[in-house]
């Protein structure tokens, strides 16, 4: 492993919920919540004054609610998310070629790769560690000029510790780990700490005694292949004493998402591993979405008692996000194994993926709007039965309003929409350059005035000439 801590680990800072703040004046300071609001829908990001209320991503957003009813609850918008991403992965370019995005606002960078590459090599362990904590409070400034938001960096001589760092640095933070202290900073953490360690595994290693870092470097590679199969095992095994020698792979277009799970025993029940994969569909689902893509192919994978592995694929209609379809069609998937004999490993994966458009995200909303119209309409009783084909009158076409959508009104300006309901819509007039918080009003939800509009950049474009 390399001596010089050159590869860091940056993680933009309460992302979609810190671009929500830079847009909005009137929420700097505020708690904010941005995710799905309709019935089933879970927290994306929640900002720092969220979090002192226990809110945190994926959370129930019902619970949210409960949890901090003052705070400001956002429907996403993704094309103001992506474009700050596309400046941040862009200063990153600029300081090296090899540049690995995992997600919108995170990515690990191979400074040895970039401009500071020769200088790197031919330092000193200690020169080298000062040269990379001035490369990345560097970064830090131009993000924050550039847009406005903070990341979190965190340095080190592998992906592995450079990722731990990165988290120890939240919020606003540089953390460096120096080559050589990696095992003596991952011994007291929990096994969850390492990659690769999701809850079945961590459950395994639980019952037989291990619990931190610490022990698993102490229960040794046998007793680990024991426990966790040759090749998970012996994986395990050297993240716990801090070796790791992935290489940082540049531009990673992904051509697909996938989670897995090892079971500790053989699963037989196929009730238990439908469960256990609409588990691992939801989180399938949460990958990616924060890589900001859907998928069209949901991939099955099973592992039998015998180690044979099989793999079942079935291809939608179109791209999507959908935890519960991603998860019906890997359920029906497993319905067309055979798991006599019992099953040691199921992953769900879904490949051809699709950037995730606002488009999704409407069709997500409508869903789920729908839902709860059909559920009015069931404690409706019936409307007539439809006898004879009458000419039904179209359905006057009402206009929707989300909360946080950017829109302008013809006499106020640009803004953006606080709450819709009840005929009328309510929105606040502020942009990311106004000083101070704008001013409130509401209008009818078919004011002709008020329309849609795209999301201004976070820093005023620069003047031409
Ligand atoms: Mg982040």
């Amino acid at each position: 492993m390399r001596s010089v801590p050159s590869i860091i680990h940056l993680d933009m800072d309460a992302f979609f919920a810190a671009v929500e703040q830079a847009s909005k004046p009137s929420l700097r300071g505020k708690p904010v919540v941005v995710g799905g609001l309709g019935g089933r829908g879970v927290v994306a990001t929640a900002s720092y004054e969220a979090r002192k209320f226990g809110l945190h991503s994926a959370m129930p957003m019902a619970q949210a609610r409960r949890l901090c009813p003052n705070a400001a609850f956002l429907t996403g918008r993704f094309e103001a998310y992506r474009a700050n991403s596309e400046i941040v992965m862009g200063l990153l370019r600029e300081r090296s070629p090899l540049v690995e995005p995992l997600s919108l606002d995170e990515a690990f960078v191979d400074l040895e790769a970039g401009p500071y590459g020769p200088a790197l090599a031919a330092a000193t362990p200690a020169e080298g560690a000062q040269l990379v904590l001035a490369l990345a409070e560097d970064l830090r400034a131009d993000i924050v000029e550039r847009t406005g938001l903070t990341a979190s960096v965190g340095a080190a001589a592998s992906k592995l510790m450079a990722k731990i760092a990165s988290e120890q640095a939240k919020p606003d933070g540089l953390v460096l780990i120096e080559p050589g202290s990696e095992q003596s900073v991952l011994a007291p953490m929990p096994v969850r700490a390492l990659p690769g360690i999701g809850p079945a595994t961590e459950q395994a290693l639980r019952r037989a005694g291990l619990t931190t870092v610490a022990d698993l470097a102490e229960a040794g590679f046998e007793d680990l292949v024991g426990l966790l199969g040759k090749a998970h095992g012996a994986g395990v095994f050297q993240m716990a004493l801090g070796w790791d020698e992935r290489p940082v792979v540049p531009d990673r277009d992904a051509k697909s998402v996938s989670v897995e799970d090892t079971f500790e025993v053989d699963l037989a029940d196929r009730d238990r591993i439908l469960r256990e994969i609409d588990q691992l569909s939801a989180r399938c689902v949460r990958r990616l979405r924060a890589a900001g893509r859907s998928g069209r192919t949901v991939v099955l994978k099973v592992r039998r008692f015998d180690f044979s592995t099989l793999t079942r694929s079935e291809t939608l209609r179109g791209p999507t996000d959908d935890p519960e379809v991603i998860g019906a069609t890997a359920r029906r998937l497993a319905m067309q194994v055979d798991i006599t004999g019992g099953v040691r490993l199921l992953g769900v994966g879904v490949t051809q993926l699709a950037d995730y458009t606002q488009e999704d995200l409407f069709a997500q909303l409508e869903r789920e709007e729908r839902g709860e119209r059909e559920k009015e309409k069931e404690g409706e009783g019936d409307e007539a039965e439809v006898g004879e084909v009458e000419e039904v009158p179209a359905e006057p076409v009402v206009r929707r309003w989300w909360p946080g959508q950017d829109v302008t009104h013809r006499e106020y300006g640009p803004g953006w929409v606080q709450g819709s309901g009840v005929g009328r819509v309510t929105v606040r007039f502020e942009t990311p350059y106004s000083e101070r918080p704008g001013r409130v009003r509401t209008f009818s939800v078919d004011d002709d005035g008020l329309e849609a509009s795209g999301a201004l950049p976070l820093r005023p474009p620069a003047v031409e000439g």
